[in-house]
């Protein structure tokens, strides 16, 4: 390359593989929320590559996120750093990365790591050089912070190990929803593989925490579990094959989360992908559907349900509106008799909002006024509950109700 006669600097470097860890789609994609514009970017080593991301407790921590190097032999499409990408390349000793996260860390700038790699050389030699950094922090420095790793499916199992016993949180990418997906935009990875590493990865979770409650002593081993994400946007996948994906990762690996990221275009990119992302509405869609089918009851297919006739959420209205309105026979529910199954599906009522109500009930019959006192949009509520003094009379029934509930200033939602 042109500028390769001269050495780069630590400061070029994390230049560049923090930069590169930014794009979603890329092994580097974590699910951590957007990286703090404000404070910094090129011109201040303090804001480069500094990233949000939320702890196993729900707490946001800020995670110095980077890549051991954007060098890769393989070409995934999406990925701005593939093979045949132009972009500039540079690399990280495991030292070096070490180096930059203590310093980080004692300055307080950032809680921890979440380190991704390019494939160089190979998938071995990369997950070697990803251990060796977190062995490096851990062994040689004693480092408490957080440690995210990426594992590459197609590493030696002894690796991925390795990279449990070090690390926090390990995960995987799963990244396309379908295997047609993968293999047209992919095509260097494979179905098989990240599954098997997927599997191995819980077994060894859950054989980790047995040998602890034995053992006081044994070993940890990715104590903050494991998640995985999915791209959503760059193939034909729709909500609903992306939502029986999740749910089936979730029960076969025992995934924390399951992360979407909307494709986003990226700077030369590949002639096969699409050229617009898909709406960022689609992605929150999808997280919603997530928390329906983890904390409100919502079984897969019912989710899939609420998608319209192309397989999709609907993007003006939340996915248990969605459902509610296709399935009104199951409403109105009595605030003061309904189950807390049937109040969670309440559109309006978010789960704080059902217990209050369940506490409250027990003292008194529930008037309208004092389901609004517990929820944030009365509203949005009245339609599908039956309080002591109100009774949605054929407002369920009405054609325009999907109109009446939209919200009117879409703007508002999206941003
Ligand atoms: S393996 Fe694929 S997604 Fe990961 S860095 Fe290489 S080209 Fe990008």
């Amino acid at each position: 390359m042109a500028h390769s006669h001269k050495p780069q600097s630590l400061r070029d470097k994390l230049e560049i593989l923090a930069d590169a860890a930014k794009y979603d789609a890329s092994c580097a994609s974590s699910g951590t929320a957007k990286r703090n514009s404000k404070s910094g970017g090129i011109g201040s080593t303090e804001g480069m590559g500094i990233c949000h991301a939320y702890a196993p407790d729900g707490r946001c921590i800020s995670l110095l996120k980077i890549l051991l190097t954007n060098h890769c032999i393989f070409d995934c499409h999406y990925c701005v750093n593939r093979k045949s990408s132009n972009v500039r390349r540079a690399r990280f000793t495991p030292q070096e990365i070490a180096d930059l996260t203590l310093s980080f860390y004692r300055r307080n700038y950032i809680e921890g790591l979440f380190l991704s790699s390019g494939i160089i050389k190979s998938s071995n030699h990369t997950m070697e050089q990803m251990v060796e950094t977190a062995r490096i922090l851990r062994e040689e420095h004693d480092f408490r912070g957080y440690i995210h790793l990426k594992t590459i499916p197609e590493a030696d199992p002894e690796l991925i190990h390795q990279a449990g016993l070090h690390a926090d949180r390990v995960s995987i990418n799963v990244e396309l929803p379908t295997r047609e997906g993968l293999t047209r935009l992919a095509p260097d990875k494979d179905e098989g593989q990240i599954e098997g590493a997927l599997a191995k990865t819980k077994d060894r979770i859950i054989e980790a925490k047995d040998e602890r409650k034995r053992f006081r002593h044994a070993p940890r081993f990715a104590p903050a579990g494991q998640s995985t994400q999915m791209i959503v946007g760059a193939d034909q996948a729709s909500d609903s094959d992306i939502v029986g994906r999740a749910s089936a990762l979730y029960d076969s690996f025992g995934l924390r989360r399951v992360y979407y990221s909307a494709f986003s275009p990226i700077p030369d990119a590949s002639a096969v992908l699409p050229l617009k992302r898909p709406p960022l509405m689609r992605e929150h869609r999808l997280y919603q559907s997530d928390w329906l089918m983890r904390f409100y009851g919502y079984a897969p297919a019912e989710v899939q349900q609420a998608t319209e006739a192309d397989g999709n959420l609907p993007l003006d209205i939340d996915p248990k509106l969605a459902w509610a309105l296709k399935f009104r026979e199951q409403f109105p529910v009595d605030v003061n008799r309904g189950t807390k199954e049937q109040l969670l599906r309440v559109p309006g009522l978010g789960t704080t909002a059902v217990k209050r109500i369940l506490a409250a009930r027990r003292h008194r019959t529930l008037r309208l006024d004092d389901v609004a006192r517990l929820t944030q949009s009365i509203s949005k509520v009245r339609p599908f509950l039956v309080a002591l003094d109100w009774r949605p009379t054929l407002l369920t029934d009405r054609a325009d109700l999907r109109t009446l509930l939209a919200p009117r200033q879409e703007q508002l939602e999206l941003f």
